[in-house]
């Protein structure tokens, strides 16, 4: 009883031992199992416990995809062997691994020979020496995703229900753990595709920032390189661009140092690279591994490059660059890199175009300036021997050249005119025109003329002061569609190119038309200049003419006066003589006495010629004695008319006097006042033919009392004036007609006259401030349309 009571207890102890085993074996797996992060992890370390909770000699974990048919994976744990572990989906699914997965039961074997192993795998397990097994179905929700087999050795112990019991608790929680992590790793992997889709998407979105914000494309690719690079941790990213002249893909950023020394780098379209390629295609390229790419070409220090990507840059149909990305790691490029690179790609090709735009405009701008400040310059001087050299000094703001010639026709000749940037000895001069083919072609064409090898070219002196090896452009100077020279320009670099030839050529038509205005200042300056010293001449011509005339009437004044008086005496002496003759009663003798009055007539009319003579002396000597009384004109004209009387009467003229009785009291010498009405009124007897009229007028003209004055007109019914005569009868001697035909009388039709009375007149009006003037439509004897004389006499002279 005691054996048995202590028997008892023993069992029940062992029982319970085994129960707390399993318990504890379970606890223990789930620990293990609860921080495992990965499905192999977790497997890993399952396959471990499910061997230590049923004591097995070896266990394997099969995971499978039933859609697939395929197991994805295979771990063990014990004695495991390869073969157990490289199993395939059809040898597992034919064995008794197959049947649970179907049924999602686990299966108990014994041994080898007890019927529950299909027949397919049975001899395998015999070959194994293996007894007992149990299969465990890793099942979730009803889904079996995997298999636990453990096995013992023949000699081993054999399974109990109470191992699969275990088992099955331990390969729920396990299916329930590997689902979990399963889930984990799935739900990383999507976080690391949004992780990544969000950093291409900010890449994107600051790339594109950048662009608006940036339009100097060097800074621009720049700083695109490196926000790629910062992102991805990319191992190189460059942007290389597509140059035409010569044709070549130059690398314009990259990053890093490397990209600091590649900048610059040049591949002609010849070379054997990925880049070209692109370039030249149009289509991307992605290397997983370079190695295996006939056409990768290594760059000098990027030696770690493994794979590339390449993507082209395009706007429209244009490819003029490629984006190009480096990676050190062997296949690194998956398919949202090419996704990313390609938004990249053509949110940059949008960038350079807006650059290389904006660039081209501001470059147009800048030129448009220039050029309108160069032709400012030009017209702002007109000096002939400035304009040529300004012209070559504005032409390097415009297109920069090393030298330049501004050359112009002359004759058959070329004459270099002007010069810069050649060595000081070297003084310019004639070139013959045939001398340099390229010159007459500029000047026979009227257009510009490239050279790019200018030490090729025929005709080429490089004697003439260039350096060989050079780029030449001439452009003509055209005025009027006349070719009036060239301007020569080279430099020993570059190329012109076709913008800056179409600038130099505008800027030459600017040139061509500031020469001519400086040639045609220059003209009309030195014309002006002769003109100045021909009138100069013609002046002083004219001032010592003057001084003769004015010497020859000084003379001529000097003349009468001393005539006058000289004749004065002799003549008194005849005139006296004359009377005493005259008073003889002899004298009476009818015979005798006609020529004792021709004795006394003549010298009475030659005493008046001389009392005419000295008051043209007077009054040219301004020695005219005025002595001014308060005189009533009326009372002047009046004896004048009277004295006529008998003369108008022979002659049947009607004198009329009107208006002189209101003319006020005015202060003048009577005496001059007489001497001038007697020549007025006398020529206008004597010029007016026999039964004509004359009409004395006064007429006081007082528009203000301070200026008021009268004005006196003697109008004859006469011969008139000629208007070219009207000015100069003032003139002392001046007659119009022949003084051969004056008849002698004095009062007489066009009786003679000595034509100094006008001019005793005009001297006697001006010595009172008054002015005279005469009005005649003309001269005709035939019609006699008459004339006006006109006196004005100030009436400040009223008393
Ligand atoms: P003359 O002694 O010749 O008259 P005057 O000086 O008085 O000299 O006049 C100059 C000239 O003016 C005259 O010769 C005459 O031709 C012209 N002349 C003067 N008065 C008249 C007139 N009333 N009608 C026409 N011709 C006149």
């Amino acid at each position: 009883m005691q054996e048995q009571v202590g028997k008892a207890p023993l069992a029940t102890l062992t029982a319970d031992d085994e129960a707390r085993r399993l318990i504890e074996g379970l606890h223990q797996a789930a620990e293990a199992i609860s921080g495992a992060t990965s499905v192999h992890e977790i497997c890993q370390s399952l396959a471990g416990h499910f061997n230590r909770l049923v004591r097995a000699d070896r266990t394997v974990m099969y995971l499978v995809d039933q859609a697939q048919q395929a197991i994805t994976l295979g771990v063990g744990a014990g004695h495991v062997t390869e073969t157990d572990l490289q199993m395939t989906y059809a040898e597992f699914s034919s064995g008794i691994s197959g049947l649970v997965v179907r049924s999602g039961q686990p299966a108990l074997s014994l041994s080898a020979d007890d019927g529950v192993e299909p027949e397919a795998t049975r001899k395998r397990r015999i070959q194994a020496n293996a007894g007992a097994l149990i299969v465990a179905p890793l099942s979730v929700k009803g889904e079996v995703i995997g298999t636990v087999t453990t096995m013992n050795q023949v000699s081993q112990r054999p399974f109990t229900p109470q191992d699969v019991d275990a088992l099955m608790t331990l390969a729920t929680l396990a299916a329930t753990a590997i689902q979990n992590v399963r889930l984990f790793e799935e739900t990383q992997a999507a976080n690391r595709v949004l992780a990544r889709r969000a950093l291409q998407l900010e890449t994107s979105s600051q790339v594109g920032q950048q662009i608006t914000s940036l339009l100097d494309l060097d800074a621009l690719l720049t700083q695109v390189v490196h926000l790629i690079q910062t992102h991805f941790n990319y191992y190189f990213v460059g942007v290389w661009l597509v140059a035409d002249q010569p044709e070549a893909v130059i690398l314009r950023a990259g990053t890093g140092r490397t990209g600091d020394d590649l900048r610059g780098e040049r591949l002609p379209m010849s070379t054997a690279s990925i880049v070209v390629k692109v370039c030249q295609t149009g289509r991307p390229r992605m290397e997983a591994d370079v190695r295996h790419a006939l056409d990768y070409l290594p760059l000098a220090h990027l030696t770690e490059a493994q794979a590339e990507l390449a993507w082209p840059l395009r706007s429209g149909e244009k490819i003029f660059g490629a984006l190009d990305i480096l990676s050190d790691q062997v296949g690194a490029f998956s398919a949202d890199d090419q996704v990313l690179l390609q938004t990249l790609a053509d949110q940059i090709a949008i960038a350079i175009r807006n650059a290389q735009l904006y660039k081209a405009e501001q470059h147009r701008r800048y030129l448009a300036e220039a050029l309108e400040q160069a032709g400012r310059e030009l017209i702002s001087n007109l000096d002939l021997r400035e304009v040529p050299r300004r012209i070559l000094e504005q032409l390097a703001t415009v297109t920069p050249y090393e030298r330049s010639q501004l050359i112009l026709l002359q004759g058959e000749e070329l004459s270099v005119v002007s010069w810069r940037g050649f060595p000081d000895e070297w003084q310019g001069g004639g070139i013959a025109i045939s001398e340099s083919d390229t010159y007459r072609q500029v000047l026979e064409s009227g257009r510009p003329v490239c050279v790019a090898e200018a030490a090729g070219m025929a005709g080429w002196a490089p004697g003439q002061g260039s350096a060989v090896n050079i780029a030449w452009l001439g452009v003509p100077l055209i005025v009027k569609d006349r070719v009036i020279g060239l301007i020569g320009m080279s430099r020993t670099e570059a190329v012109f190119t076709p913008q800056e030839v179409t600038l130099a050529s505008t800027f030459a038509g600017q040139a061509a038309i500031a020469l001519e205005n400086a040639r045609l200042y220059d003209e009309t300056a030195r014309f002006s200049e002769l003109m100045e010293r021909m009138v100069e001449n013609r002046v002083t011509e004219l001032h010592e003419a003057m001084n003769i005339l004015e010497r020859l009437d000084k003379t001529k004044s000097k003349f009468i006066e001393v005539a006058a008086h000289e004749l004065r005496t002799p003549l008194t002496l005849v005139k006296g003589y004359g009377d005493m003759i005259n008073a003889y009663p002899a004298a009476k003798d009818p015979e005798i006495q006609p020529l004792v009055q021709g004795i006394l007539a003549g010298s009475t009319r030659l005493h008046e010629i001389i009392n005419s003579m000295l008051d043209v002396a007077k009054i040219d000597s301004q020695t005219l004695n005025m002595r001014r009384a308060p005189v009533k004109l009326s009372k002047v004209i009046h004896p004048i008319v009277t004295g006529l009387e008998p003369a108008l009467q022979e002659r049947r003229l009607a004198l009329t006097v009107t208006g002189l009785d209101d003319v006020p009291l005015m202060m003048a010498d009577i005496a001059l006042l007489h001497k001038a009405f007697w020549h007025l009124i006398v020529n206008a007897v004597k010029y007016t033919p026999d039964g004509g009229s004359i009409t004395i007028s006064g007429n006081v003209i007082a528009s203000d009392p301070e200026e008021a004055a009268v004005e006196v007109v003697v109008r004859d019914t006469g011969i008139g004036i000629a208007p070219e005569h009207q000015k100069l009868i003032f003139e002392k001697f001046y007659q119009t007609g022949e003084v051969s035909m004056h008849s002698s009388g004095r009062t007489k039709f066009k009786g003679g006259g000595s034509g100094l009375g006008l001019s005793i007149v005009k001297g006697i009006v001006q010595a009172h401030g008054g002015q005279i003037w005469v009005e005649s439509p003309g001269y005709d004897e035939a019609h006699c349309p008459g004339s006006q004389f006109h006196v004005l006499l100030p009436l400040a002279l009223t008393v």
